[in-house]
């Protein structure tokens, strides 16, 4: 049975009795909610924990210090702000296994993914660290043009104020990470509202930044069904900025409320494997195998269809039906050499259900799997899928191999690019011009030539087009994101100190 298990380090952060009742942290305290709701570990069905659902009256205290403390980070010296994030690591570094193993009975991922996430984001904040003395300005000579010959500028760059960072299920600590660090390393306060599926891990690295020192009111988190409490959280104009990760579903709901703040999108996807006549076809189904079952295949950026030319489709199904059994699927609470645990919750696994069956229906053939028990959906392998299936054109969200066959290149990208996702996309070819022929092609906003997409510690920017979203994220572009460009512009002319310009120069 999932059982949370925490080390007094955390004790502040919940009430104990049959159940942890985990409390939301508001201006610097960890603060009891009147109501919670639970949360149920896909890992056996069953309750683990209480979380706390923040009321209007939290949310707008929140807010408020939130507000009130922006004076705080800003006039901290940047070198103290990177001080705290190393204390922040060091500690980390020594809750991280015990943090692993909370996001394990919570998410129902499995350990290796959850400790890939915990160091994902230490080695982001390392490198986020470096990039935020990049945040320097430009000083701008005005006589480049007639009418600012006597004036200079210099363009700096300032924190944005409140940021608001609203993150998903499917890595719960890293992407809420990803939001919190870069957003008061560039002096802005943070409230963060993690998702309510699995938000116990990240909370107890937010417990880690308190416990540091970071300024009371710099950082709060809100917890609560997001459609409880995000409209009163998004549509507030004391945030100043959104940063959302989750469904396109949602994104449009909130860039129809947040008015006139900026919002940065990361949306949900349908990622294309696209599998050239001239792929190394083991690579390309190794690769394909493990880019759509990973993590369940839970991931935005998860392979969720496959398109095959049809000279090497009959060799690469084969192929890919070696790699079926590449994953070690079970209960990840059982043994730590599970690799690909259930998916988040019951509900889930009948979704995927439901898009399988609905292939199958229209023409599919099913391979592998294809069952479930609960919330633990079996590595399924679904080729021949026909264009009208729901699974060719929605994300999965699940563990499907999903095989479309088309004709060639050209038919690849035709069929890549008539979809409403823009989010991640990989191409397998031996030849140099078939692959930049189709990674210029493909309307997408990352293409990986030869290897399942992975973006790790977002050192290369990440982001999508289309419904999949707009804006960066990456180590130095989210800090980018997160900052305000100011002009300061000085007129020398009074002193005579400018370039007055005379249309044409006169000795
Ligand atoms: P989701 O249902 O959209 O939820 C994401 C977050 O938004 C959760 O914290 C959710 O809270 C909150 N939320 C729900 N309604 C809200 C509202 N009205 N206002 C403000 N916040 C609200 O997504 P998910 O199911 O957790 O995650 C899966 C999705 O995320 C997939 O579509 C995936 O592709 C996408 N994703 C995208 C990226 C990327 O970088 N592009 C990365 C990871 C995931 P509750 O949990 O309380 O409902
Ligand atoms: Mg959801």
């Amino acid at each position: 049975m999932a059982k949370l298990e925490l080390s007094p380090y955390f004790d502040e952060m919940y009430t104990k009795g049959d159940f942890p009742k985990f409390k939301i942290l508001v201006d610097g305290k960890w603060t009891a909610t009147k109501k919670t709701q639970d949360l149920i570990s896909s890992t056996d069905g069953k309750k683990l924990a209480e979380i706390g659902v923040a009321d209007a009256g939290d949310i707008n205290r929140a807010i408020e210090s939130a507000e009130k403390s922006t004076s705080k980070i800003r006039s901290m010296a940047a070198i103290d702000r990177i001080e705290l994030m190393l204390k922040a690591m060091e500690e980390l570094e020594t809750h991280k296994d015990e943090i692993a193993r909370a996001l394990v009975a919570e998410s129902g991922k499995a350990l290796s993914s959850a400790r890939g996430e915990i160091n994902a984001a230490i080695e982001r904040m390392r490198l986020s660290m470096e990039d935020s003395k990049k945040i320097v300005g430009e000083y701008l000579p005005g006589d480049w043009a007639s009418d600012t010959s006597e004036k200079i500028a210099l363009v700096i760059r300032e924190p944005i104020g409140v940021v608001l960072g609203v993150s998903p299920f499917n890595y719960p600590v890293y992407t809420s990470i990803a939001k919190m660090l870069p957003a008061l390393l560039a002096g802005n306060t943070v409230i963060l509202k993690p998702p309510s599926a699995d938000p116990i891990a990240f909370m107890m690295c937010v417990e880690i930044f308190r416990k540091v020192g970071l300024p009371t009111g710099t950082l709060q988190v809100i917890t609560g069904s997001g459609s409880e409490t995000g409209d009163l959280l998004t549509s507030s104009n004391k945030i100043n900025m959104v940063s959302f990760t989750g469904s396109t579903a949602v994104g449009k709901h909130i860039a129809s409320i947040a008015g006139l703040k900026k919002v940065h999108m990361e949306l949900g996807g349908k990622g294309n494997a696209l599998v050239l006549d001239d792929a190394d076809l083991e690579l390309a189904a190794k690769q394909c195998v493990k880019g759509s079952l990973e993590l369940a295949g839970q991931r935005c950026d998860a392979i969720s269809r496959i398109l095959v030319v049809e000279g090497v489709y009959d060799k690469f199904v084969t192929k890919l039906k070696e790699h079926m059994s590449d994953f070690k699927f079970g209960n990840p609470l059982e043994s730590d050499a599970i690799t690909m645990g259930p998916v988040i919750s019951e509900k889930a696994a009948d979704r995927i259900d439901g898009m399988v069956k609905d292939a199958v229906t229209k023409g599919a053939k099913l391979l592998a799997g294809g069952k479930h028990n609960a919330a633990y959906y079996e590595p399924t392998l679904l080729v021949d899928v026909p264009l009208s299936a729901e699974i060719a054109n929605e994300e999965t969200f699940g563990p499907v191999v999903t095989v479309i066959k088309v004709k060639d290149t050209d038919d690849a990208l035709k069929v890549a690019n008539d979809s409403k996702y823009g989010l991640d996309s990989c191409v397998f070819t031996e030849n140099f011009y078939n692959a930049w022929e189709a990674m210029k092609a493909l309307q997408s906003g990352n293409v990986t030539l030869n290897a399942a997409p992975s973006h790790g510690t977002a050192y290369f920017p990440f982001g999508g087009v289309k419904e999949s979203g707009y804006g960066k994220e990456g180590v130095g572009y989210t800090i980018d994101e997160m900052t305000v460009r100011k002009t300061l512009i000085f007129d020398l002319s009074p002193k005579h100190l400018g370039k007055s310009y005379m249309g044409t120069f006169k000795d």
